[in-house]
């Protein structure tokens, strides 16, 4: 359907239907029909509602995305909402996709049909941290599949701002999608490391959590070649982190036990480095209690609002402790997560443990809640 631009003289834009977009070509206002491209969306509608349903993309910077993995925060938002979430919104931020519409960024040509990675944060390109590149701190930040539309859907619209930090990263034919989708998540990881300091061979490290964030962690940390230990709850995947290096692996409980068992195994001084890679708030608790003097806490998981921890303020000062955050990643940290996977430096084939259509979301948010495996992909979306 096309109109006639003297038909549209006096016409209210307000009223034209979305399926029309006004240009401006050469000062003078024309209509152009934009075509769209329908496909299958998971569509988040409040706590506890999440419908398969249809919507029409725009053809500008759209992305077929190929796989979407689900995330312990897509889970939590699906169950509990988010204060910054605003639905009806499309989920899901750990994704890979195929361009289907040339991207030029920073006079770098990104053909159609090229396989990408996505960087998921839409920062504002004005405010202090944008100005010198900590995109992820933004103080206006909008997020794909949090505040914008994410990768639970069969194409994705790319952001003006992603693609301008260079969000938008092509990946080898090496890394299939099922993995790539992980590149997003370990790219968070080197942004968390990345906040340590120097890290040196004196170093040992002790990770709280089992899941793919712990299991990406414990990977990292080994490549510095430091002692690492890792401290979990289910079977299946501490035997992962066994075969991923782990040199010493605890079941988590709250109780003296595993302190003593981590003060015999670095001589009575404690972790240098402890990463909470899980939201049980007791490990913070317990990360103080065997860290040695001088050393760092990184507090990568989010935890329930509700908890709130009671600090012995003078135990950090005695001892010079740091806890530190760590929140989201960069385009840098993603390039450095692609050539990583490429060099065979971080293995992702244990993390992917089960597969889900589209129209499957509810199990993969189910399967993921349950702790049944690590990761659950979306690869299929027709
Ligand atoms: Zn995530
Ligand atoms: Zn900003």
């Amino acid at each position: 359907m096309c109109l006639e631009l003297n038909m549209l003289v006096n016409v209210d834009t307000k009223i034209l239907s979305h399926k029309f977009r006004l240009i401006n070509i050469f000062n003078k206002t024309a209509i152009m029909h934009m075509p769209l491209t329908a496909g299958n969306i998971a569509l988040f509608n409040g706590p506890n509602s999440i419908n398969i349903e249809r919507m029409d993309f725009d053809q500008k910077h759209l992305l077929k995305v190929n796989a979407c993995a689900v995330c312990s925060y897509d889970v939590r938002v699906f169950r509990n909402g988010h204060k910054k979430v605003r639905p009806p919104v499309i989920l899901g931020h750990e994704l890979c996709g195929e361009t289907l519409d040339t991207l030029n960024i920073n006079n770098t040509k990104i053909n159609p049909g090229t396989r990408v990675i996505v960087c998921p944060i839409i920062p504002c390109l004005s405010c202090y941290y944008c100005k010198s590149k900590k995109y992820n701190l933004c103080s206006n930040l909008k997020e794909l599949g949090s505040t914008m539309n994410g990768g639970f859907s069969q194409y994705m619209n790319l952001p003006d701002h992603t693609i301008k930090i260079g969000g938008i990263i092509p990946i080898p034919s090496t890394i299939i999608n099922d993995y790539a989708v992980l590149l997003e998540p370990l790219s968070c990881c080197l942004n968390g490391i990345s906040r340590l300091g120097k890290i040196s061979r004196s170093d040992t490290a002790i990770i709280f959590g089992d899941g793919p964030i712990g299991l990406l962690h414990l990977q990292l940390l080994k490549s510095k070649n430091i002692k690492v230990i890792l401290i979990g709850l289910i079977e299946k995947r501490m035997k992962i982190a066994k075969k991923l290096g782990a040199d010493l692996i605890l079941h988590f409980k709250n109780d003296e036990s595993i302190i003593k068992q981590i003060m015999d195994f670095t001589y009575g001084v404690g972790a240098s480095i402890s990463i909470i890679a899980t939201s049980n708030k007791q490990a913070i608790d317990s990360a103080l209690k065997v860290s040695s003097k001088n050393s760092k806490i990184n507090l990568f998981a989010g935890l329930k609002k509700e908890d709130k921890l009671l600090l012995d303020l003078n135990y950090i000062h005695y001892n010079q402790l740091s806890i530190m955050g760590s929140f989201s990643s960069t385009p840098k940290f993603l390039k450095i997560a692609v050539d990583m996977v490429k060099n065979g430096q971080i293995s992702l084939t244990e993390l992917v443990t089960r597969k889900f259509d589209l129209n499957e979301i509810h199990d993969a948010l189910s399967y993921t809640e349950n702790c049944s495996g690590l990761k659950a992909v979306i690869n299929r979306f027709d």
